[in-house]
């Protein structure tokens, strides 16, 4: 049968589609990369599908399982922790898989930080780049330094403990004055757009140690 791609919210349970609802209650079985998180909105939403779980560190014979169960005639409904699956989550080997078995492969849309963050950062959304995780170690700096003479907006997602020492890479390598966007806790109570210079954003970061999920947008040159 079919393998979903449905967007779950990114913080605010109100940002579910109806459609997703439906396709989460009518899929046999529902593959979630947290499912602790997915089983919190079953309760939610009143769905009692099968969960099985499916994550980073799912193994070739997992995706296989799944895959035979597509082939059997049954619907499978992927989702991760939040936002859209195979965004900067699990799922695109599985994705590929179910192509090349000519399984149909339909997304259902709805939440993602990177897209709710450009939407309204007031940067340039007419053309972006999006480079998802910074890589920790190897490739890093020359990643950033590629960055200098980039006319798009380039959005990242960052682990709440590394932005403020990426934020001093980026004002090192790219210079303080290049303009940034940090949208914090999207969709959430302590939502907050961060508009300014890399050096304001440094300082905004120093002073206040600010927590939650964050979003980052680099203005193109
Ligand atoms: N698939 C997800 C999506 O569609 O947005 C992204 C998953 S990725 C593992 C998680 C990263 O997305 C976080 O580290 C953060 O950079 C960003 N993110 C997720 N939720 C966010 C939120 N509510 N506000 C700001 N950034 C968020």
């Amino acid at each position: 049968m079919s393998l979903l791609i449905v967007a779950t919210p990114i913080g605010n349970l109100g940002d579910i589609t109806l459609r997703a609802v439906e396709t989460l209650k009518q899929s046999d079985f529902v593959a979630a990369e947290d499912t602790r998180t997915a089983k919190k909105l079953f309760t939610k939403f009143d769905i009692h599908s099968a969960l099985i779980a499916f994550h980073a560190h799912s193994s070739e014979r997992e995706v296989e399982k799944i895959i035979e169960k597509l082939k059997s005639g049954k619907s499978v409904a992927l989702i991760s922790e939040a936002g859209t699956p195979t965004i900067s989550d699990p799922g695109s080997i599985l994705v590929r898989r179910a192509i090349e078995e000519e399984i149909k492969v339909i997304p259902i849309p709805g939440a993602c930080a990177a897209i709710a963050a450009l939407s309204a950062s007031g940067l340039r959304t007419d053309k972006f780049l999006f480079l998802g995780f910074l890589p920790t170690k190897k490739g890093r700096r020359k990643l950033i330094e590629n960055l200098k003479n980039e006319e798009r907006t380039v959005i990242f997602y960052e682990s709440p403990h590394r932005i403020e020492k990426t934020l001093q890479q980026f004002g090192e390598i790219l210079g303080d004055k290049r303009e940034i966007v940090l949208a914090r806790e999207l969709t959430k109570l302590h939502e907050e757009f961060f508009r300014g210079t890399i050096a304001q954003a440094t300082e905004f970061l120093t002073a206040k140690k600010p927590r939650g999920e964050f979003t980052i947008l680099l203005a193109g040159m």
